[in-house]
């Protein structure tokens, strides 16, 4: 072989080689993921620092105890959130809007009971639509949570919309995505310790929809954390507790 093909062949394969590497470094795999959030488990002190009382996973698997109890405060309007953490709503609220950003929440803590309606309301209205009953609780249940395992019936979940969704909307939509608010929210929800729950790419892991428009509260610490390693609470918990 030619030396100059061979020079060729060996810069090829060397531009492969970065190539591909380059797109395993953006877009590394979930097990990678893991990896680097288990390489930076904080120390004791260091969790212990922020809301770790908030760090928890509330889902199907995870419900509430039925003696669940939470003092409220209100956040904005009725909507009430657990009293430890409506401050930082409260803060991530006015300082979108000191940055013409208005945040309008559209529910926040809600009741074992008022679950309970929503999601039999809702499993109605599907078959009404023409679901059997099994297959509209299967749906159901993938957009609202069973009483007990829902992170509002904790006080620790705002849904947050524009102030003028309803004027073209009659539900809430994942096109809320496009909005200035969720924008903002991206950028800044993880400083006031809230993060996006329900991602689009794990809606297997996490058994929901993507949702937005959904914020919970998990402390300053674990939101940023969260935040940087993009795996859904379910897997980040699993490594860092
Ligand atoms: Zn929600």
């Amino acid at each position: 072989m030619k030396p100059q093909r061979i020079v060729w062949i060996t810069l090829i394969f060397y531009v492969l080689f970065i190539g591909v590497r380059f797109v395993f470094m953006l877009y590394p795999a979930d097990s990678v993921k893991l990896r680097m959030a288990q390489e930076s488990t904080p120390s004791a002190s260091e969790r212990r620092a922020d809301n770790l009382w908030a760090y928890y996973l509330i889902n199907d698997e995870n419900p509430l105890r039925a003696d669940f109890t939470v003092g409220l405060e209100k956040v904005q309007g009725d909507f009430m959130l657990d009293e430890r953490c409506a401050g930082y709503a409260k803060r991530m609220i006015d300082d979108a809007a000191a940055d013409g950003v208005y945040l309008t929440v559209v529910s926040a803590y809600r009741s074992v009971q008022k679950q309970r309606e929503n999601l039999d309301s809702y499993i109605k209205r599907l078959m009404d639509e023409g679901y059997t009953s099994k297959e509209a609780k299967a749906l159901a249940e993938k957009e609202i949570a069973r009483p007990y395992a829902s992170e509002h019936n904790a006080g620790l979940a705002l849904d947050i919309l524009t102030p003028d969704w309803w004027e073209t909307h009659d539900d809430v939509t994942a096109d809320f995505e496009n909005t200035e608010q969720f924008r903002w929210l991206t950028e800044n929800a993880h400083r006031y310790g809230f993060i996006m729950r329900y991602p689009k790419e794990y809606e297997d892991v996490t058994g929901y929809i993507y949702e937005p428009w959904h914020y919970r509260f998990v402390g300053v610490y674990y939101a940023g954390r969260i935040k940087e390693s993009g795996l859904p609470l379910e897997y980040f918990y699993k490594t860092n507790f």
